[in-house]
């Protein structure tokens, strides 16, 4: 059976490399950009907040568990296949906690149902906060919570590695190469050619939405920076990602980290571009509770626009009418990347229904 992917961002990729190895699957991705990871991705932090996020169930947490469960076996057979290595950090996540603590009859609530799941979640008081992250002192910082079994990864070299692992399995990528709609409403290649496959799946983000009539995705925007300290923030031997009033320090190695992001909506027509407010108010946040930010230098700074669904939850994984079976999984919002290896097993089982 042949099958076309249209987009090459992280959910596209993780859907590729899945289904590469299921035998008698002839797959080809078609990536609208000359390089993959060029949308969201290429924006994206990594950080996965699989356990320490209040999903407990339903689809929401089957789709972060299947990332918890999935993440450290995919690095590690993705780097024996290609040779790679991607940057991956397993040092965990810790949410900060302010006072007064209103959510901490939820934390704990939490941490007692993730310990029936089988998974750890450590509420620390003050002062175990700063006996690890000596560096955190603001007086409004009460505890954390900590999470040693989340995660935070490259996105772009993930989105690469991925493809490059796929293309071993034999999957053809054809960069510059936007699948289209014609007026008839069948999908066609860049030059308007018809595509020989027999079922689709589109994981182009935004884009998606050229693709499918009535689906409602729309663009929120994130900037981030990536700054370089004379000295890594805290213990040089313990560099989790940080998370605090939406602000998320991602350590990146030799006093590196990539900070992020804001998070701005579209105006009522549709348009949204970054923020001044949003950045110094961004600002603002990361340096009462790392003043040693204050000295960073900047050496890059970017911004990317999140796929959210309106009027239904994220990501959107769902059929759609066409001439050809059509899959749509696109709409991850603030959590492609921890939620790409559930994605791709969804569509798995999608395709493998197919026959
Ligand atoms: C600043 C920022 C920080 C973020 N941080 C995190 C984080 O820490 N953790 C996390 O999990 N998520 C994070 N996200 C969210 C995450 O980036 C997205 O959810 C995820 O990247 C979506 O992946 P995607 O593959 O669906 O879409 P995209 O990455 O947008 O990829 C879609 C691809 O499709 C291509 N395309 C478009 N139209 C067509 C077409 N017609 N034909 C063929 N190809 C097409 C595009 O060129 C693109 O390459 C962040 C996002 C931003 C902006």
């Amino acid at each position: 059976m042949q099958v076309a992917i249209a987009g090459a961002g992280i959910v596209g990729a993780a859907i590729a490399y899945e289904l590469s190895q299921v035998p008698g699957l002839e797959l080809c991705v078609f990536e609208a950009c000359p390089q993959p990871a060029t949308g969201a991705t290429g924006a994206a932090l990594g950080v996965m907040m699989g356990i320490i996020s209040q999903k407990t169930k339903g689809r929401a947490w089957r789709l972060r568990e299947q990332a918890v469960q999935r993440y450290d076996s995919l690095i590690a057979e993705l780097e024996d296949r290609t040779g790679q290595s991607i940057l991956y950090n397993r040092q965990g996540i810790v949410s900060l906690r302010f006072a007064p603590d209103e959510r901490l009859e939820r934390w704990q609530t939490l941490q007692a149902q993730r310990q029936a799941q089988g998974y750890k979640l450590e509420l620390w008081d003050r002062d175990t906060l700063l006996e690890h992250c000596p560096h955190i002192t603001h007086p409004d910082i009460c505890g954390a919570v900590y999470s040693p079994g989340d995660r935070q990864v490259d996105p772009v070299a993930l989105t690469q590695v991925l493809l490059q692992a796929a293309q071993l399995n034999d999957v053809q990528v054809h960069y510059n190469q936007p699948l289209k709609r014609d007026s008839q409403g069948e999908l066609r290649d860049g030059a308007g050619e018809a595509i020989a496959t027999d079922a689709y799946i589109l994981t182009a983000g935004l884009g998606t939405v050229q693709l499918v009539p009535d689906l409602d995705l729309r663009p929120v925007l994130g900037q981030a920076w990536r700054v370089k300290l004379s000295a890594p923030l805290g213990q040089p031997d313990f560099q989790p990602v940080i998370t605090g009033e939406d602000v998320l320090v991602v350590p990146l190695g030799a006093g590196h980290y990539w900070l992020g992001a804001t998070v701005e909506f579209p105006d009522e027509a549709g348009m949204v571009v970054a923020q001044a407010e949003a950045k110094a108010e961004f600002w603002r946040k990361a340096l009462r509770f790392f003043p040693a930010l204050a000295e960073a230098e900047i050496t890059a700074e970017w911004s990317g626009l999140r796929p959210r669904p309106w009027g239904q939850g994220a990501p959107v994984i769902m059929e759609v009418e066409s001439d050809r079976p059509t899959l749509v999984a696109a709409g991850h919002y603030r959590n492609g990347v921890l939620l790409a290896p559930g994605t791709a097993q969804v569509v798995k089982d999608w395709v493998l229904g197919l026959g």
